[in-house]
């Protein structure tokens, strides 16, 4: 295997010897620290393997025996990867993951140490988890939560520890993570969209979601992170100049990548690998020192959980390369934010992708089907939609010009358009010879013509059909997938069932062939969500407007947005697909709304520090330096100083006003906090920090930067955004 023909070779690169892995084919070792298929092949008696493929294929249980099989040939093989511990790794509504290491080291009777793996361990186990956030669920019901095994996504071995993909549950059932729900709604649209796939094709047993997401992030050097409180708790900056350069020249945008980040690539990347997370592409986004990494797109679930493993092996590497990662939505002011783009479809166990265009009118009539049924459920869950993303953090990107704004609506290129206009001329019941022929020679026979040849492409849409897939861009950095993909593939599930039974109603009351009934349903649908699709500008002040006339929702805050978790059409939307219950989405808007006060609480509380611990002391002490000077002016050119030190004056001046205004806002801003805090009613307490804390920041920011703009380099205590963007 040759190791000077790939570009990272190649002479600018050539200073980095290439790691042992990266001399062979990353075939020949991907996925070489997970228990997948191939593993369990190799290890697993017949039996065994059948009884765990049938779980991941159908969701069957795996009984005792089995478990106590499949946990003694994990536990075997992770012990020969080096593994020392075992733990259950899962999604708590924080965000986050979660682990809690147990050694497989136990003692017998007789002292005696040897190392245990059962099956019981393997499929449920009880954490201490009684201070991850519920949102009341375990208040009510039940004290214990635990979890449990979920076999469709693959055990692997992280450093020295083999872990296990887990559903955090209530006793009682509700679901205290993102994976849980996650899970249902798969099961939901799998059989939503299997029945509505059948239309086309009876081979079709199952039908997957697909999702791959791009994951934007900031590189900064460790060091200079480590000297700034708010990148340190708040993992963005809340005061900071910005630099003279910025990302104007777009000098850094798919530029060469610098030596130290791409050092930091290539060992993430090996790291993926052996993890089984298929990473693809890697290069240089919009602003100084921003990355993204996307993988090739995978089954959902799976894909949700690498991109939180991709997360913490991200922090891991840098941490190694003296650098920290930052997945802030927008860690700094004045230049481009992070988002992590969704790109969803869904496909058949006979490997047709739903949204992709075929060669005959019937695939074509089958890719039209999915596709008006996905605008139809984001027309009628638009809102709901916007909720799955929101965040404090979000929050600062989210109709900030540079990324999607609120609004939801969908993009799908000037000729799709033209093809669902023509559509909606289609007449009602039965269709003439005549029209059939049109319909398939002319409006659906051209979709993969024209898809070919589309180019126009929106960067401006938070919903945008790229060819094959939609790709839902309003997704922040920091989100955990599972919960836009939760809801994405629930409202599809619901309008998947609809539509179907309305075709079916229309093929058995009205005696209408199945492509005319199809037709019949389509027409109405893309006459309701006409709403929906917006082609233009979405950054545009007109279209928050427009988007007004069309009552579709402009929810720019948190607390305001996660309102619709818990409107009568949620609850009953979930209810029906068996995702969520009432008391699930109670506790969840509970848990979102208790985040986004407690984000917004240190933000508050690192300002404060800032301002007293830094700026205002800073200040003070060039004050200081300042009179001292102006004093010995006057010592020696007396009456006449005052011209003389005409400059120093004036900075006296400036820096006392910014002062006090620094100093104003940030007290008026913790009385807000106290004020806030006092409200009962969660909701309340949300609304008080978005509408009568948050605003305070901005007045903050704005004299302590024009402080720090007066102060010089040496009298400034803070890492600069010079140097935190420009360090490579
Ligand atoms: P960009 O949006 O940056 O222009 P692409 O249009 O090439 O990039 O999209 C790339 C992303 O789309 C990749 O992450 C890829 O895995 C994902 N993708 C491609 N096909 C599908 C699919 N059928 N389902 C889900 N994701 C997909
Ligand atoms: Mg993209």
């Amino acid at each position: 295997m040759s190791l000077f023909n790939t570009p990272e070779n190649s002479s600018i690169h050539g200073q980095f010897s290439p790691s042992p892995e990266e001399t062979s084919r990353r075939s020949n070792w991907f996925g070489n620290k997970v228990f997948n298929q191939d593993r369990m092949l190799q290890n697993l008696t017949r039996e065994a393997y059948e009884s765990v493929n049938n779980a991941i294929q159908t969701g069957s249980k795996i009984d005792r025996k089995i478990a106590d099989q499949v946990a003694e040939a994990m536990k075997t093989w992770a012990i020969s990867m080096g593994a020392t511990h075992y733990t259950h790794w899962f999604q708590p509504l924080t965000g986050a993951t979660a682990e809690k290491h147990d050694a497989f080291l136990d003692l017998l009777p007789d002292g005696k140490a040897i190392e245990k793996f059962g099956g019981s361990q393997l499929v449920q186990q009880e954490p201490d988890a009684s201070s991850f956030p519920s949102g009341g669920i375990r208040n009510t019901f039940e004290a214990r939560g635990y979890t449990a095994w979920d076999p469709t996504s693959p055990a692997f071995v992280y450093g020295s520890t083999l872990c296990i993909p887990t559903i955090f549950v209530s006793y009682t059932g509700e679901a205290l993570d993102n994976k849980a729900p996650l899970l249902r709604a798969l099961q939901a649209v799998d059989t939503a969209a299997t029945a509505v796939a059948r239309y086309f094709d009876k081979n079709v047993n199952k039908v997957n979601a697909t999702l791959g997401w791009e994951q934007e992030y900031f590189l900064v050097d460790a060091e200079l992170a480590a000297t700034r409180p708010d990148l340190v708790l708040a993992g963005r900056t809340l005061l900071g100049q910005a630099a003279a350069k910025g990302q104007q020249l777009d000098d850094h945008y798919f530029g060469v990548i610098p030596s130290r980040a791409l050092q930091f690539m290539r060992e993430l990347e090996t790291e993926c690998i052996l993890l089984g997370i298929p990473v693809k592409t890697r290069h240089n986004e919009v602003a100084p020192n921003q990355y993204e990494l996307a993988p090739v797109f995978e089954e959902a679930n799976l894909a949700v959980d690498h991109n939180l493993l991709l997360m913490d092996v991200m922090e891991k590497v840098a941490e190694k390369h003296g650098l920290k990662v930052l997945f802030h939505e927008k860690p700094f002011a004045g230049i481009n934010g992070s988002g992590k783009h969704n790109n969803w479809s869904l496909s058949t166990d006979t490997g047709t992708n739903l949204l992709s265009p075929g060669s005959t009118p019937m695939k074509n009539l089958q890719f039209l089907t999915f596709f008006v049924n996905t605008i139809r459920a984001v027309d009628r869950f638009e809102a709901l939609l916007r909720a799955s993303i929101a965040s404090a953090s979000n929050d600062y990107r989210l109709g900030a010009n540079e990324a999607p704004p609120a609004i939801m609506s969908i993009f799908i290129g000037t000729q799709l358009s033209q093809v669902l206009d023509e559509l909606e001329g289609v007449s009602r019941g039965k269709l003439s010879p005549e029209e059939k022929t049109e319909l398939k020679l002319n409006v659906v026979g051209k979709i993969p013509e024209i898809l070919l040849d589309n180019t126009d492409r929106n960067r401006t849409s938070p919903f945008a059909f790229t060819g094959n897939k939609f790709e839902f861009r309003a997704v922040g950095s920091k989100t955990n997938c599972a919960k836009p993909m939760t809801v994405l593939n629930t409202i599809v599930a619901l309008q998947l069932q609809e539509f179907k039974s309305e075709v079916d109603t229309l093929i058995e009351k009205k005696k209408l062939k199945k492509d005319e009934a199809i037709f019949n349903v389509l027409r109405e649908y893309i006459k309701a969500s006409k709403r929906i699709r917006f082609d233009g500008d979405g950054y545009s002040d007109a279209w928050a407007a427009e988007a007004g006339r069309r009552k579709l929702s402009n929810n720019r805050a948190t607390p305001q947005a996660l309102e619709v978790l818990t409107s009568p059409e949620t609850l009953e939307a979930f209810k029906r697909m068996g995702v969520m219950t009432e008391t699930e989405l109670r506790a969840r808007r509970e848990v979102e709304l208790e985040t986004y006060i407690l984000q917004t609480q240190i933000e508050g509380r690192v300002l404060h520090e800032l301002v007293y611990g830094s700026v205002i002391p800073a200040t003070i002490k060039y004050q200081n330096r300042l009179l001292e000077n102006i004093r010995g002016m006057k010592e020696v050119y007396g009456a006449v100083h005052k011209e003389l030190a005409e400059a120093q004056l004036t900075l006296l001046e400036d820096l006392a006003s910014h002062l006090q205004e620094v100093k104003k806002h940030t007290d008026a801003m913790t009385e807000a906090r106290k004020q806030a805090n006092k409200l009962k009613d969660v909701a309340d307490r949300a609304g008080a920090y978005c509408n009568s804390v948050l605003p305070y920041f901005e007045q903050i920011r704005l004299h302590a930067d024009k402080l720090e703009r007066l102060l010089g380099q040496e009298d400034w205590p803070l890492a600069r955004y010079r140097e935190l963007l420009f360090v490579k």
